[in-house]
């Protein structure tokens, strides 16, 4: 006998899937059975657009009527609740909320600038809140919250003050927001992954990326798909039980 996660009936939205783990965790959620919505800020028409219509005409070729792209930068609070009031429109509610878009601005605090700080912040944290606080106005009682931490919220890496304090902000969030949400049994987590092949570490050099390698037990760098599936199963009714947990997805960091 096997063991099977089956998400078909449920609507998942997946925040900044046009590429890297959002466009792996979308394909995986799909994959189990369920609706997805693509979510992108990108309303220029660039390449960010162009890739989530692939990922749209990919999933679609699968199974019809099975994916919608929604445009929406998830700093901007007014974008969100539109997001979210047009996927109850379009398919009536959600189960599954994954809040999964995330920006890096590295730099030194004596050198960062105040856009640097505050572009970090509004994106990978406040989008969290915006996403949770409008997002649970469409999702059904009994569904999933999975958001994005990081390795780094614990790590303090060089450079890293604004994502470090936005990530942390996120596993803080999510432990409240589990007990806050438990009356309606949605359960709410959050993955930290370590160092994951995106084109986010692409921007690393490769001294950078070899520098890390001996702190990763494994002794690789993560793939989107592995951190994809630690979110389907959290998502999954084989996480009931678990709730207000941070899951490491990160090789075995050893620091
Ligand atoms: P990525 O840069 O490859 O993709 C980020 C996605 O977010 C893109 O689709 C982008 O369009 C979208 N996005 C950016 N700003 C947005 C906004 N304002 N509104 C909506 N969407 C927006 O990044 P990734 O490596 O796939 O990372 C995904 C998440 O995982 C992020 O939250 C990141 O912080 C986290 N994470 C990544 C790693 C890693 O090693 N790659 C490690 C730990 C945590």
């Amino acid at each position: 006998m096997s063991i099977t996660i089956d998400l078909s009936g449920r609507t998942a939205l997946v925040t900044g899937s046009s590429q890297g783990i959002g466009a792996e965790t979308a394909r995986v959620l799909h994959r189990a059975g369920a609706r997805v919505v693509l979510n992108h800020p990108d309303l220029s028409g660039g390449q960010t657009h162009e890739d989530a219509l692939a990922l749209l005409d990919e999933l679609l070729a699968l199974r019809a009527h099975s994916a919608i792209v929604r445009v929406a930068d998830v700093s901007d609070p007014a974008a969100v609740q539109a997001m979210m009031q047009s996927i109850r429109q379009e398919w009536g509610g959600l189960d599954i909320l994954v809040n999964n878009a995330g920006i890096l601005r590295d730099r030194t605090i004596a050198k960062m600038t105040l856009e640097e700080w505050r572009s970090v912040l509004e994106v990978d944290l406040s989008g969290v809140f915006y996403c949770c606080k409008f997002g649970l106005e469409i999702l059904r009682n009994g569904g999933s919250i999975v958001s994005l931490g990081s390795l780094a919220a614990k790590m303090g890496f060089h450079g890293q003050s604004n994502y470090a304090a936005a990530k942390a902000g996120v596993q803080a969030l999510t432990r409240v927001l589990a007990r806050e949400c438990a009356r309606r049994s949605i359960r709410v987590n959050a993955v930290a992954p370590g160092v994951i092949d995106t084109p986010l570490t692409a921007q690393f050099s490769d001294a950078a990326r070899d520098r890390l390698l001996p702190s990763i037990a494994l002794q690789r760098l993560g793939r989107p798909q592995e951190v994809a599936e630690a979110v389907l199963f959290l998502c999954s009714p084989l996480a009931s039980y678990i709730t207000g947990h941070v899951l490491e997805v990160d090789g075995g960091y050893l620091g």
